[in-house]
């Protein structure tokens, strides 16, 4: 990289799979970066051993009962603690940030990421559902402020670098692959049987609780689907999906004369973890490099929309527009949960998704507190269906 200042890294959810793997790209790259900002939910014992060892200004611990001990142990180091979900939205403004690192799951990201942007701070984007939730609004403040959103999803970051040098050109689709998830091929009656253990169990991605349940109901494809319409700007029948099992193509851009390029790899987040922070750079590093005749055969096939239904559920939500992602995402948060605490069954969690989207009131142009509403409403509804369906 050719400005020698270290670009100054906060790190929203540094405990988490995507979290640990950018303080490992970070210390690997430590001429470039350093790590300014650590945030955690509920891992203090991680946060602490994290800031000890990456030494930042701040942490965070959103669990506020774990504040004393954050603190207690932090104190000697000079390193200044705080608590809660509002301590990340001021600590993402701080001068010293050049770059905000989205690790965190869910919802919970949508506040501090707009308080980012709002702060001018450019956004390495891992955390999807903050688009799902509320693309509109984001991208918008986003152009306001004149903030660029580098993608993490290794999907995104396919087109994104597959877009490199093609400004002027139109960009006819984009299709998205997808592993399939460990449950690709099975037909509903096997959906109906599949334990806890066997949907966490990704084949070739490892990654937090929830995302790989999502990759598992295909959910994470659908939620992937909405977020690439607002990177790229792009209408919904522009967007399609191919299943592709070895994860090896990211993802591919088809321009307007029919030339297709995809970006290739190892399945490893290193990479477009990596090419978000040192974006436009491209930096030397020790990950394993791709062997073409470990993959003698790269394989695609459609998805099957039917029986995974999670899938068309969120093409839906992005036709109907307004607040239906946000509410289609909001109904998947608690069904998710439900499933990972044995309260319901695989098969129930696209179904709860569905029947929250029909009765959830539908709002055509939200504003932040429609999607907080939307958001408590549609997760009300999906509370009451779970309830209903572990009776069952
Ligand atoms: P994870 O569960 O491993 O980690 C989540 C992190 O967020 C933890 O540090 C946790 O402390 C923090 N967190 C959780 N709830 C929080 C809350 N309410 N407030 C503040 N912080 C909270 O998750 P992950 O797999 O690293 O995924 C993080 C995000 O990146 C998700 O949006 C996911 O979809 C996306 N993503 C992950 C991968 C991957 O390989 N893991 C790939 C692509 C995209
Ligand atoms: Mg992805």
């Amino acid at each position: 990289m050719e400005d020698k200042k270290q670009k100054g890294i906060a790190i929203l959810g540094s405990t988490g799979s995507i979290g640990t793997q950018a303080l490992e790209v970070i210390a690997e790259q430590s001429e470039h970066f350093r790590v300014e900002v650590l945030t955690a939910f509920h891992n203090a014992d991680l946060l602490i051993r994290q800031a000890i060892r990456h030494r930042p200004d701040v942490v965070v611990i959103g669990n506020e009962s774990k504040y004393r001990q954050v603190t207690d142990a932090l104190w000697d180091h000079g390193i200044k603690t705080y608590a809660g979900a509002a301590a990340l939205e001021q600590v993402v403004a701080m001068e010293n940030v050049d770059m905000v690192l989205t690790a965190l799951v869910g919802y919970a990201g949508l506040k501090p990421t707009l308080a980012a942007i709002r702060a001018k701070k450019p956004i390495a984007l891992a955390n999807k559902e903050t688009l799902v939730v509320a693309g509109e609004l984001i991208t918008r403040e986003a152009g306001h402020y004149g903030v660029n959103i580098y993608p993490v999803d290794s999907e995104h970051s396919a087109i994104f670098q597959c877009l490199a040098g093609e400004f002027h050109n139109p960009v006819e689709k984009i299709y998205l692959t997808a592993s399939g998830g460990p449950f690709r091929g099975m037909n509903a009656d096997e959906l109906a049987q599949v334990t806890r253990q066997q949907a966490l169990q990704h084949p070739n991605w490892d990654m937090g609780a929830k995302i790989t349940i999502d990759s598992a109901t295909m959910m994470n494809k659908g939620l992937e689907v909405i977020e690439a319409r607002w990177l790229f700007g792009l209408k919904p029948d522009q967007i399609d999906v191919v299943v592709h099992p070895q994860s090896i193509v990211h993802s591919l851009v088809q321009f307007k004369d029919g030339s297709i390029k995809a970006q290739m790899g190892l399945p490893d987040m290193k990479l477009p973890i990596q090419h978000a922070l040192s974006y436009p750079y491209r930096l030397p590093n020790d990950f394993p490099r791709f062997n073409f005749t470990d993959y003698p055969q790269l394989t695609f096939e459609a998805p099957d929309c039917d029986t995974f239904r999670n899938l068309a559920l969120a093409f839906e939500a992005l036709q109907q527009e307004g607040n239906a992602a946000c509410v289609v995402n909001a109904a998947n948060e608690v069904a998710v949960q439900a499933f990972l605490d044995d309260a319901i069954p695989f098969a129930a969690i696209a179904g709860i998704n569905e029947q929250t989207l029909q009765k959830a009131q539908f709002v055509a142009q939200p504003t932040l507190d429609d999607y907080m509403a939307s958001d408590a409403e549609a997760r009300a509804i999906a509370t009451e269906l779970t309830r209903l369906t572990g009776q069952l």
